[in-house]
Protein backbone atom coordinates (compact mmCIF):
# COMPACT_ATOMS: atom_id res chain seq x y z
CA UNK A 1 0.00 0.00 0.00
CA UNK A 2 2.96 2.45 1.74
CA UNK A 3 4.84 2.49 -1.57
CA UNK A 4 2.52 3.65 -4.55
CA UNK A 5 1.16 6.16 -2.11
CA UNK A 6 4.89 7.87 -1.89
CA UNK A 7 5.54 7.49 -4.84
CA UNK A 8 2.71 9.31 -6.35
CA UNK A 9 2.58 11.73 -3.80
CA UNK A 10 7.02 12.96 -4.55
CA UNK A 11 5.69 12.57 -8.20
CA UNK A 12 3.10 15.06 -7.81
CA UNK A 13 5.27 17.17 -5.46
CA UNK A 14 7.69 17.41 -8.00
CA UNK A 15 5.53 18.50 -10.48
CA UNK A 16 4.71 21.64 -7.88
CA UNK A 17 8.43 22.03 -6.36
CA UNK A 18 8.66 24.24 -3.39
CA UNK A 19 4.92 25.82 -4.09
CA UNK A 20 2.86 26.73 -1.35
CA UNK A 21 -0.79 24.95 -1.14
CA UNK A 22 -2.10 27.65 -3.64
CA UNK A 23 -0.52 26.95 -6.51
CA UNK A 24 -1.53 23.65 -6.45
CA UNK A 25 -5.11 24.28 -5.34
CA UNK A 26 -6.43 23.68 -9.20
CA UNK A 27 -4.45 20.44 -9.11
CA UNK A 28 -6.52 19.44 -6.02
CA UNK A 29 -10.01 20.73 -7.26
CA UNK A 30 -9.89 17.90 -10.22
CA UNK A 31 -8.72 15.32 -7.11
CA UNK A 32 -12.23 14.11 -5.70
CA UNK A 33 -11.74 13.15 -2.37
CA UNK A 34 -11.15 9.87 -1.40
CA UNK A 35 -9.93 8.44 2.22
CA UNK A 36 -7.87 5.93 2.30
CA UNK A 37 -9.40 2.60 1.42
CA UNK A 38 -9.56 -0.69 3.73
CA UNK A 39 -7.01 -3.09 1.83
CA UNK A 40 -9.03 -5.14 -0.54
CA UNK A 41 -6.47 -8.42 1.28
CA UNK A 42 -8.44 -10.69 3.36
CA UNK A 43 -6.77 -11.93 6.44
CA UNK A 44 -8.52 -15.08 8.03
CA UNK A 45 -11.88 -13.68 6.91
CA UNK A 46 -11.07 -9.95 8.67
CA UNK A 47 -10.65 -7.13 6.06
CA UNK A 48 -7.67 -4.97 6.88
CA UNK A 49 -8.14 -1.57 7.44
CA UNK A 50 -5.33 1.27 6.98
CA UNK A 51 -3.69 2.77 10.78
CA UNK A 52 -5.84 5.89 11.32
CA UNK A 53 -2.51 7.80 10.40
CA UNK A 54 -2.71 6.83 6.95
CA UNK A 55 -3.32 9.70 4.91
CA UNK A 56 -5.12 10.04 1.36
CA UNK A 57 -2.63 11.59 -1.68
CA UNK A 58 -4.28 15.15 -1.07
CA UNK A 59 -4.10 14.91 2.80
CA UNK A 60 0.03 13.92 2.51
CA UNK A 61 0.08 17.11 0.10
CA UNK A 62 -2.24 19.78 2.30
CA UNK A 63 0.22 18.30 5.28
CA UNK A 64 3.30 19.16 3.96
CA UNK A 65 2.11 22.54 2.32
CA UNK A 66 0.70 24.00 5.14
CA UNK A 67 3.62 22.89 7.37
CA UNK A 68 5.97 24.77 5.17
CA UNK A 69 3.86 27.50 4.45
CA UNK A 70 2.83 28.11 8.00
CA UNK A 71 6.71 27.79 8.79
CA UNK A 72 7.91 30.39 6.06
CA UNK A 73 5.31 32.83 6.05
CA UNK A 74 3.71 32.69 9.78
CA UNK A 75 6.69 31.93 11.93
CA UNK A 76 8.64 34.76 11.49
CA UNK A 77 5.41 37.12 12.74
CA UNK A 78 4.12 34.79 15.99
CA UNK A 79 6.24 36.10 18.28
CA UNK A 80 5.74 40.19 16.96
CA UNK A 81 2.00 39.29 16.70
CA UNK A 82 1.70 38.16 20.19
CA UNK A 83 3.71 40.99 21.75
CA UNK A 84 1.48 43.22 19.80
CA UNK A 85 -2.29 41.41 20.68
CA UNK A 86 -2.82 41.55 16.88
CA UNK A 87 -3.38 39.62 13.60
CA UNK A 88 -0.80 40.69 11.10
CA UNK A 89 -2.94 41.58 8.42
CA UNK A 90 -0.24 39.65 5.66
CA UNK A 91 -1.05 36.43 7.77
CA UNK A 92 -5.03 37.04 6.93
CA UNK A 93 -4.53 37.75 3.68
CA UNK A 94 -2.25 34.33 2.94
CA UNK A 95 -4.91 32.57 4.77
CA UNK A 96 -6.93 33.29 1.76
CA UNK A 97 -4.75 33.16 -0.64
CA UNK A 98 -3.01 29.80 0.44
CA UNK A 99 -7.63 28.31 0.18
CA UNK A 100 -7.10 28.16 3.56
CA UNK A 101 -9.73 29.75 4.44
CA UNK A 102 -12.38 27.87 2.52
CA UNK A 103 -11.06 24.33 2.38
CA UNK A 104 -14.42 22.25 2.28
CA UNK A 105 -16.35 24.91 0.18
CA UNK A 106 -16.77 23.84 -3.29
CA UNK A 107 -15.19 25.76 -5.67
CA UNK A 108 -18.05 26.41 -7.83
CA UNK A 109 -17.61 29.44 -4.54
CA UNK A 110 -14.09 30.01 -5.36
CA UNK A 111 -13.16 27.21 -2.38
CA UNK A 112 -11.10 24.52 -2.42
CA UNK A 113 -13.55 21.84 -2.37
CA UNK A 114 -11.19 19.49 0.09
CA UNK A 115 -12.40 17.09 3.32
CA UNK A 116 -13.58 17.41 6.73
CA UNK A 117 -9.87 15.92 7.64
CA UNK A 118 -8.03 17.93 5.63
CA UNK A 119 -9.21 20.91 7.70
CA UNK A 120 -8.30 19.05 10.79
CA UNK A 121 -4.97 18.36 9.54
CA UNK A 122 -4.11 22.16 8.10
CA UNK A 123 -5.58 23.26 11.84
CA UNK A 124 -2.96 20.70 13.42
CA UNK A 125 -0.26 22.26 11.18
CA UNK A 126 -1.40 25.80 11.86
CA UNK A 127 -1.55 25.56 15.81
CA UNK A 128 2.37 23.65 15.22
CA UNK A 129 3.54 27.25 14.56
CA UNK A 130 0.97 29.45 15.83
CA UNK A 131 -2.23 28.51 17.71
CA UNK A 132 -3.79 31.82 17.32
CA UNK A 133 -3.71 31.57 13.15
CA UNK A 134 -5.04 28.74 13.56
CA UNK A 135 -8.54 29.16 15.67
CA UNK A 136 -8.71 31.56 13.56
CA UNK A 137 -8.72 29.35 10.29
CA UNK A 138 -10.65 26.90 12.96
CA UNK A 139 -13.62 28.62 13.36
CA UNK A 140 -13.95 29.94 9.64
CA UNK A 141 -13.81 25.98 8.34
CA UNK A 142 -15.34 24.20 10.81
CA UNK A 143 -18.40 26.67 12.26
CA UNK A 144 -19.09 29.56 9.81
CA UNK A 145 -18.69 27.48 6.66
CA UNK A 146 -20.00 24.53 7.95
CA UNK A 147 -23.09 26.14 8.80
CA UNK A 148 -23.67 28.26 4.93
CA UNK A 149 -22.65 25.14 3.37
CA UNK A 150 -24.99 23.03 5.18
CA UNK A 151 -28.21 25.46 5.70
CA UNK A 152 -27.62 28.26 3.25
CA UNK A 153 -30.33 29.28 0.56
CA UNK A 154 -28.72 29.53 -2.74
CA UNK A 155 -28.43 33.36 -2.77
CA UNK A 156 -27.04 33.26 0.92
CA UNK A 157 -24.11 30.54 -0.77
CA UNK A 158 -23.68 32.76 -3.65
CA UNK A 159 -23.31 36.20 -1.71
CA UNK A 160 -21.48 34.47 1.91
CA UNK A 161 -19.53 31.55 0.48
CA UNK A 162 -17.82 33.26 -2.37
CA UNK A 163 -16.53 36.17 0.09
CA UNK A 164 -15.47 33.42 2.75
CA UNK A 165 -13.25 31.42 0.75
CA UNK A 166 -11.70 34.92 -0.74
CA UNK A 167 -11.66 37.84 1.68
CA UNK A 168 -14.19 37.83 4.64
CA UNK A 169 -13.47 36.53 8.19
CA UNK A 170 -16.88 35.10 10.11
CA UNK A 171 -17.18 35.14 13.50
CA UNK A 172 -19.92 32.43 15.39
CA UNK A 173 -21.68 35.11 17.95
CA UNK A 174 -23.33 32.49 20.71
CA UNK A 175 -21.90 33.32 24.33
CA UNK A 176 -23.23 36.54 26.61
CA UNK A 177 -21.82 37.40 29.70
CA UNK A 178 -24.72 35.89 31.47
CA UNK A 179 -24.61 32.30 29.29
CA UNK A 180 -21.35 30.60 28.96
CA UNK A 181 -21.93 26.99 29.66
CA UNK A 182 -25.63 27.42 29.77
CA UNK A 183 -25.51 28.71 26.52
CA UNK A 184 -29.07 28.34 25.27
CA UNK A 185 -30.14 31.02 28.51
CA UNK A 186 -29.31 33.76 26.57
CA UNK A 187 -30.91 36.86 26.45
CA UNK A 188 -30.14 38.40 23.31
CA UNK A 189 -34.05 38.92 21.25
CA UNK A 190 -34.74 39.02 17.81
CA UNK A 191 -38.39 40.94 17.25
CA UNK A 192 -40.29 40.18 14.16
CA UNK A 193 -41.85 42.99 12.40
CA UNK A 194 -43.28 42.67 8.32
CA UNK A 195 -40.60 40.99 6.85
CA UNK A 196 -37.60 42.04 9.10
CA UNK A 197 -36.38 41.66 12.56
CA UNK A 198 -35.03 43.91 14.84
CA UNK A 199 -32.12 42.45 17.33
CA UNK A 200 -31.35 43.75 20.79
CA UNK A 201 -28.48 42.73 23.26
CA UNK A 202 -24.86 41.94 23.71
CA UNK A 203 -22.18 39.11 22.86
CA UNK A 204 -19.18 38.17 24.89
CA UNK A 205 -16.11 36.51 23.62
CA UNK A 206 -16.41 36.69 20.08
CA UNK A 207 -13.63 35.64 18.25
CA UNK A 208 -12.22 36.97 15.32
CA UNK A 209 -14.39 39.68 15.70
CA UNK A 210 -11.98 42.75 15.16
CA UNK A 211 -11.61 41.45 11.47
CA UNK A 212 -14.84 39.45 10.77
CA UNK A 213 -17.02 40.96 7.97
CA UNK A 214 -20.07 38.63 8.54
CA UNK A 215 -21.45 37.21 12.10
CA UNK A 216 -23.81 34.04 12.47
CA UNK A 217 -25.58 35.63 15.51
CA UNK A 218 -27.95 33.66 17.90
CA UNK A 219 -30.95 35.56 18.84
CA UNK A 220 -34.55 34.16 20.88
CA UNK A 221 -37.25 35.50 18.57
CA UNK A 222 -40.03 34.07 21.48
CA UNK A 223 -38.16 33.83 25.11
CA UNK A 224 -42.05 32.01 25.87
CA UNK A 225 -40.28 29.45 23.91
CA UNK A 226 -37.18 29.30 25.45
CA UNK A 227 -34.46 27.49 23.44
CA UNK A 228 -36.89 26.94 20.90
CA UNK A 229 -36.85 30.84 19.80
CA UNK A 230 -33.31 30.41 19.36
CA UNK A 231 -32.75 31.10 15.64
CA UNK A 232 -29.60 32.17 13.46
CA UNK A 233 -28.96 35.17 12.02
CA UNK A 234 -26.41 36.61 9.60
CA UNK A 235 -25.33 39.92 10.28
CA UNK A 236 -23.40 42.31 7.78
CA UNK A 237 -20.26 43.70 9.80
CA UNK A 238 -21.52 47.53 8.51
CA UNK A 239 -25.26 46.80 10.08
CA UNK A 240 -26.58 49.94 11.31
CA UNK A 241 -26.38 49.45 15.64
CA UNK A 242 -23.79 46.83 15.64
CA UNK A 243 -20.59 47.99 18.11
CA UNK A 244 -17.96 45.77 18.25
CA UNK A 245 -16.01 46.64 21.58
CA UNK A 246 -12.65 46.73 22.80
CA UNK A 247 -11.22 43.53 22.59
CA UNK A 248 -10.24 41.47 25.36
CA UNK A 249 -6.81 41.75 26.96
CA UNK A 250 -5.95 37.95 27.38
CA UNK A 251 -3.18 35.41 28.86
CA UNK A 252 -3.10 33.63 25.52
CA UNK A 253 -4.16 33.61 21.89
CA UNK A 254 -3.52 37.16 21.80
CA UNK A 255 -2.97 37.50 18.50
CA UNK A 256 -6.69 36.23 18.00
CA UNK A 257 -9.19 39.04 18.68
CA UNK A 258 -12.08 38.64 21.44
CA UNK A 259 -14.39 41.29 21.14
CA UNK A 260 -17.58 41.45 23.02
CA UNK A 261 -20.58 42.72 20.51
CA UNK A 262 -23.67 45.36 21.21
CA UNK A 263 -26.40 44.60 19.20
CA UNK A 264 -28.71 48.29 19.65
CA UNK A 265 -31.96 47.80 17.28
CA UNK A 266 -29.80 46.29 14.53
CA UNK A 267 -32.23 45.25 11.60
CA UNK A 268 -31.80 42.17 9.72
CA UNK A 269 -34.26 41.26 7.03
CA UNK A 270 -36.27 38.18 7.03
CA UNK A 271 -33.95 36.97 4.21
CA UNK A 272 -31.35 36.44 6.39
CA UNK A 273 -32.11 33.74 8.66
CA UNK A 274 -30.07 31.14 8.77
CA UNK A 275 -31.71 27.58 8.30
CA UNK A 276 -35.25 27.95 9.67
CA UNK A 277 -36.48 29.86 12.94
CA UNK A 278 -36.38 28.75 16.18
CA UNK A 279 -33.69 25.87 15.07
CA UNK A 280 -30.83 28.19 16.12
CA UNK A 281 -29.95 25.83 19.45
CA UNK A 282 -29.86 22.47 16.82
CA UNK A 283 -27.45 24.12 14.42
CA UNK A 284 -25.46 25.48 17.68
CA UNK A 285 -25.09 22.07 18.99
CA UNK A 286 -24.06 20.41 15.59
CA UNK A 287 -21.96 22.67 14.69
CA UNK A 288 -20.34 22.52 18.25
CA UNK A 289 -19.64 18.82 18.00
CA UNK A 290 -17.86 19.04 14.56
CA UNK A 291 -15.60 22.88 15.91
CA UNK A 292 -14.72 20.62 18.91
CA UNK A 293 -12.88 17.87 16.74
CA UNK A 294 -11.04 21.22 15.27
CA UNK A 295 -9.78 22.26 19.06
CA UNK A 296 -8.58 19.04 19.74
CA UNK A 297 -6.27 19.40 16.34
CA UNK A 298 -5.55 22.93 17.07
CA UNK A 299 -4.56 21.31 20.99
CA UNK A 300 -2.99 18.30 19.24
CA UNK A 301 -0.69 20.88 17.23
CA UNK A 302 0.31 23.18 19.87
CA UNK A 303 1.40 20.16 21.78
CA UNK A 304 3.09 18.96 18.86
CA UNK A 305 4.70 22.32 17.85
CA UNK A 306 6.09 22.94 21.82
CA UNK A 307 7.75 19.65 21.93
CA UNK A 308 9.39 19.98 18.52
CA UNK A 309 10.93 23.12 19.64
CA UNK A 310 11.96 21.41 23.09
CA UNK A 311 13.59 17.98 22.48
CA UNK A 312 16.70 19.42 20.51
CA UNK A 313 17.38 22.02 22.81
CA UNK A 314 17.45 18.62 25.76
CA UNK A 315 20.08 17.03 23.19
CA UNK A 316 22.48 20.00 22.99
CA UNK A 317 22.31 20.84 26.81
CA UNK A 318 25.02 19.43 28.53
CA UNK A 319 25.00 18.87 32.28
CA UNK A 320 27.07 16.76 34.70
CA UNK A 321 28.71 15.91 31.62
CA UNK A 322 25.77 14.43 29.62
CA UNK A 323 23.08 15.60 27.30
CA UNK A 324 20.22 16.22 29.77
CA UNK A 325 18.16 13.94 27.26
CA UNK A 326 20.46 10.72 28.48
CA UNK A 327 19.18 10.84 32.10
CA UNK A 328 16.43 8.39 32.62
CA UNK A 329 14.49 10.78 34.74
CA UNK A 330 14.36 12.86 31.65
CA UNK A 331 13.71 10.01 28.87
CA UNK A 332 10.79 8.60 31.07
CA UNK A 333 8.82 12.01 31.11
CA UNK A 334 9.48 12.58 27.60
CA UNK A 335 8.89 9.39 26.23
CA UNK A 336 5.33 9.75 28.55
CA UNK A 337 4.39 13.12 27.19
CA UNK A 338 5.19 11.49 23.71
CA UNK A 339 3.10 8.89 23.88
CA UNK A 340 0.00 11.33 25.14
CA UNK A 341 0.50 13.57 22.18
CA UNK A 342 0.34 10.06 20.23
CA UNK A 343 -2.83 9.42 21.59
CA UNK A 344 -4.11 12.72 21.71
CA UNK A 345 -3.96 12.17 17.36
CA UNK A 346 -5.26 9.22 17.30
CA UNK A 347 -8.68 10.32 19.70
CA UNK A 348 -8.52 13.13 17.16
CA UNK A 349 -8.49 11.50 13.70
CA UNK A 350 -10.30 9.04 14.56
CA UNK A 351 -13.22 11.22 15.51
CA UNK A 352 -12.39 13.18 12.17
CA UNK A 353 -12.53 10.14 10.41
CA UNK A 354 -16.17 9.25 12.15
CA UNK A 355 -17.53 12.35 11.26
CA UNK A 356 -16.66 12.46 7.60
CA UNK A 357 -17.75 8.77 7.51
CA UNK A 358 -21.09 9.72 8.60
CA UNK A 359 -21.25 7.97 11.44
CA UNK A 360 -21.84 8.87 15.38
CA UNK A 361 -19.05 11.11 16.70
CA UNK A 362 -20.03 13.22 19.00
CA UNK A 363 -18.80 11.07 22.48
CA UNK A 364 -15.53 10.75 20.23
CA UNK A 365 -14.82 14.53 19.48
CA UNK A 366 -15.84 15.30 23.01
CA UNK A 367 -13.37 12.93 23.86
CA UNK A 368 -10.39 13.91 21.23
CA UNK A 369 -10.72 17.78 22.63
CA UNK A 370 -10.83 17.19 26.70
CA UNK A 371 -7.76 15.23 26.53
CA UNK A 372 -5.83 17.19 23.48
CA UNK A 373 -6.40 20.29 26.05
CA UNK A 374 -5.36 17.96 28.82
CA UNK A 375 -2.46 16.50 26.39
CA UNK A 376 -1.74 20.13 25.59
CA UNK A 377 -1.08 22.00 29.56
CA UNK A 378 0.84 18.86 30.48
CA UNK A 379 3.37 18.78 27.88
CA UNK A 380 4.05 23.05 27.92
CA UNK A 381 4.46 22.41 31.43
CA UNK A 382 7.09 19.68 31.09
CA UNK A 383 8.40 21.72 27.95
CA UNK A 384 9.20 24.52 30.58
CA UNK A 385 10.64 22.39 32.92
CA UNK A 386 12.32 20.51 30.47
CA UNK A 387 13.97 23.81 28.95
CA UNK A 388 14.98 25.22 33.04
CA UNK A 389 15.30 28.78 33.53
CA UNK A 390 15.48 29.33 29.57
CA UNK A 391 11.65 28.45 29.00
CA UNK A 392 10.86 30.26 31.57
CA UNK A 393 11.65 33.26 29.06
CA UNK A 394 10.15 34.92 25.90
CA UNK A 395 13.80 34.07 24.23
CA UNK A 396 12.50 30.30 23.64
CA UNK A 397 8.24 30.22 22.11
CA UNK A 398 7.80 27.58 24.73
CA UNK A 399 6.27 29.90 27.04
CA UNK A 400 3.68 31.13 24.52
CA UNK A 401 2.43 27.63 23.86
CA UNK A 402 2.02 27.41 27.76
CA UNK A 403 -0.43 30.66 27.98
CA UNK A 404 -2.34 29.70 24.86
CA UNK A 405 -2.79 26.04 25.69
CA UNK A 406 -5.13 27.13 28.53
CA UNK A 407 -8.36 28.34 26.19
CA UNK A 408 -8.92 24.29 25.39
CA UNK A 409 -10.22 23.76 28.46
CA UNK A 410 -12.68 26.77 28.29
CA UNK A 411 -14.04 27.37 24.92
CA UNK A 412 -16.37 25.85 22.76
CA UNK A 413 -17.52 23.87 25.55
CA UNK A 414 -15.07 23.44 28.79
CA UNK A 415 -13.60 20.68 30.45
CA UNK A 416 -16.28 19.50 32.81
CA UNK A 417 -18.88 19.90 30.06
CA UNK A 418 -17.36 18.04 27.38
CA UNK A 419 -16.97 14.79 30.28
CA UNK A 420 -20.55 15.09 31.21
CA UNK A 421 -21.37 15.06 27.46
CA UNK A 422 -19.26 11.47 27.73
CA UNK A 423 -20.88 10.23 30.69
CA UNK A 424 -24.17 11.21 28.86
CA UNK A 425 -23.18 8.54 26.13
CA UNK A 426 -21.57 6.43 28.71
CA UNK A 427 -24.77 6.06 30.68
CA UNK A 428 -27.18 5.28 27.51
CA UNK A 429 -24.76 2.48 26.67
CA UNK A 430 -25.59 0.82 29.64
CA UNK A 431 -29.48 1.15 29.59
CA UNK A 432 -30.31 -2.01 28.98
C1 LIG B 1 -10.64 33.31 24.05
C2 LIG B 1 -12.08 32.92 23.97
C3 LIG B 1 -12.69 32.82 22.73
C4 LIG B 1 -14.04 32.51 22.64
N1 LIG B 1 -14.66 32.51 21.43
C5 LIG B 1 -16.01 32.39 21.35
C6 LIG B 1 -16.69 32.58 20.11
O1 LIG B 1 -16.08 32.82 19.07
N2 LIG B 1 -18.05 32.50 20.11
C7 LIG B 1 -18.77 32.24 21.24
O2 LIG B 1 -19.99 32.18 21.17
N3 LIG B 1 -18.15 32.04 22.43
C8 LIG B 1 -16.79 32.13 22.52
N4 LIG B 1 -16.15 31.96 23.73
C9 LIG B 1 -16.92 31.67 24.93
C10 LIG B 1 -16.69 30.29 25.49
O3 LIG B 1 -17.30 29.33 24.70
C11 LIG B 1 -17.16 30.30 26.95
O4 LIG B 1 -16.22 31.05 27.70
C12 LIG B 1 -17.33 28.90 27.52
O5 LIG B 1 -18.42 28.25 26.93
C13 LIG B 1 -17.49 28.92 29.04
O6 LIG B 1 -18.46 29.81 29.44
P1 LIG B 1 -18.15 30.84 30.64
O7 LIG B 1 -16.88 31.55 30.32
O8 LIG B 1 -19.36 31.67 30.84
O9 LIG B 1 -17.88 29.93 31.89
P2 LIG B 1 -19.02 29.30 32.87
O10 LIG B 1 -20.07 28.65 32.08
O11 LIG B 1 -19.41 30.33 33.85
O12 LIG B 1 -18.15 28.18 33.59
C14 LIG B 1 -17.29 28.47 34.72
C15 LIG B 1 -16.89 27.13 35.34
O13 LIG B 1 -18.06 26.44 35.79
C16 LIG B 1 -18.10 25.13 35.25
N5 LIG B 1 -19.48 24.71 34.97
C17 LIG B 1 -20.48 25.45 34.43
N6 LIG B 1 -21.58 24.69 34.29
C18 LIG B 1 -21.28 23.46 34.74
C19 LIG B 1 -21.97 22.22 34.85
N7 LIG B 1 -23.24 22.09 34.44
N8 LIG B 1 -21.33 21.15 35.37
C20 LIG B 1 -20.04 21.24 35.77
N9 LIG B 1 -19.32 22.38 35.69
C21 LIG B 1 -19.93 23.47 35.17
C22 LIG B 1 -17.30 25.23 33.94
O14 LIG B 1 -16.80 23.96 33.53
C23 LIG B 1 -16.20 26.20 34.33
O15 LIG B 1 -15.16 25.50 34.95
C24 LIG B 1 -14.78 32.24 23.82
C25 LIG B 1 -14.15 32.32 25.07
C26 LIG B 1 -12.83 32.68 25.15
C27 LIG B 1 -12.20 32.80 26.53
Amino acid sequence: MAAPLVKTLSKTLRQFPRTPWGLYQSWLRRTSYAPPAAASNQTGGLTSFPPLQTYSEEESMTKEAVRKYAQERIAPLVSKMDENSAMDEEVIKSLFEQGLMGIEIDPEYGGTGSSFFSSILVIEELAKVDPSVAVLCDIQNTLINTLFVKLGTPAQKEKYLTRLSTDMIGSFCLSEAESGSDAFSLKTRADKHKDYYIINGSKMWISNAEHAGVFLVMANVDSSAGYRGITCFIVDRDAEGLEICKKENKLGLRASSTCPLNFDNVKVPEKNILGEVGHGYKYAIGMLNEGRIGIGAQMLGLAQGCFDHTIPYTRQRVQFGKRIFDFQGMQHQIAHVATQIEAARLLTYNAARLREAGRPFIKEACMAKYFSAEVATLTTSKCIEWMGGVGFTKDYPIEKYYRDCKIGTIYEGTTNIQLSTMAKFIDKEFDH
